[in-house]
């Protein structure tokens, strides 16, 4: 079957149910074209608590974010399209660990970043994404009167928080990173400056500083999509340090510029697990136990109140 067919099948079994697709910036284009509603972490977030009136929510993403839908929406059923779409920096941190880290530290409170699972988030004082991660870090620190917070599972996210805000961060652990920012090296920005000079360079948070200190524009995946989309027509090429279906959602709504992947496969191997052929045997079996994300009601219910304090702070 094509993808064309594929694709007008799902957008047909979906307007005969009641269900609701939300797709993150970092899927393939053919399943971003299916979506009711793409975004960042954040957004999706959003939109899975204010916009998401069906009974089932399909979770394009990876398993952490389906499990933010869950919390968020315990009254419905949030399914997501591969179970082995998990997220290699979410595995970085479990609840023991914050626990000892509190243990260690009894007075600093607990920043987890929504790329958690959600028995850690359970355990965290406020959640945050890479868009509001400084904000967080100041807000909180102010909120408890420290200089210090733990913060965890990115440690360069931590790091990005803690340069920009100078409230000092402690690595829940040292080594967290995301396997597909933490990899860009200070050589890929001097190679791609060198073959495209004029070119703006973005990159997310979640890479090195080394990486950080050199760029143009540093922002999570919704922030870089808004400096494009408010770029003056002088600038004309840029150079993306995130995941490749960031650079093609780029250019398809913005085709007027040029664009370059600031490394040749920056890819997330988990979030490519969802399949246009996954959603739709998910949309012919909505019933379907083994794909639906229900975090329990009790951890539900504690790691409400960190996103819920996230979202207030935003
Ligand atoms: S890009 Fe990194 S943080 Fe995002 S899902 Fe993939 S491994 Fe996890």
């Amino acid at each position: 079957m094509t993808i064309k067919q594929l694709q007008q099948d799902i957008l047909k079994l979906k307007r005969e149910q009641d269900v609701i697709i939300l797709a993150h910036y970092y899927q393939s284009m053919e399943i971003q074209e299916i979506a009711d509603y793409l975004g960042g972490s954040l957004e999706l977030s959003k939109i899975a608590k204010e916009k998401a009136h069906s009974e089932y929510i399909i979770f394009a993403g990876v398993i952490f974010m389906a499990e933010t839908a869950s919390i968020l929406n315990q009254d419905k059923h949030v399914l997501i399209p591969s179970r082995e779409a998990c997220c290699s920096l979410a595995a970085y941190l479990n609840p023991k660990m914050v626990k000892l880290f509190r243990k260690k530290y009894p007075n600093l409170p607990v920043v987890t970043y929504v790329n958690s699972t959600a028995a850690v988030k359970a355990e965290s004082d406020i959640s945050c994404t890479s868009s509001n991660a400084v904000n967080i870090v100041r807000n909180i620190s102010k909120e408890y009167q420290v200089d210090r917070v733990l913060f965890g599972p990115d440690a360069n996210l931590a790091d990005y928080a803690e340069q920009k805000s100078k409230i000092q961060t402690v690595k829940m652990p040292r080594e967290g990173q995301c396997i597909v920012h933490s990899q860009i090296s200070i050589n890929d920005v001097k190679n791609a400056r060198k073959e495209h000079p004029s070119a703006i360079i973005l990159v997310h948070p979640e890479c090195r500083r080394e990486v950080r200190d050199t760029v143009d524009f540093i922002g999570s995946t919704a922030q870089m999509y808004n400096r494009v989309k408010q770029s003056p027509s002088k600038e004309t090429e840029f150079i993306i340090g995130t995941e490749h279906g960031m650079l093609e959602r780029m250019a398809q709504d913005f085709p007027n510029k040029t664009y370059h992947l600031l490394k040749d496969d920056i890819t997330c191997l988990d979030m490519k697990k969802n399949k246009l052929e996954h959603i739709k045997h998910l949309l012919e079996h909505l019933d379907d136990k083994t794909f639906e994300v229900k975090v329990p009601s009790e951890i539900a219910k504690r790691a409400l109140k960190p996103i819920e304090k996230m979202l207030k702070y935003s």
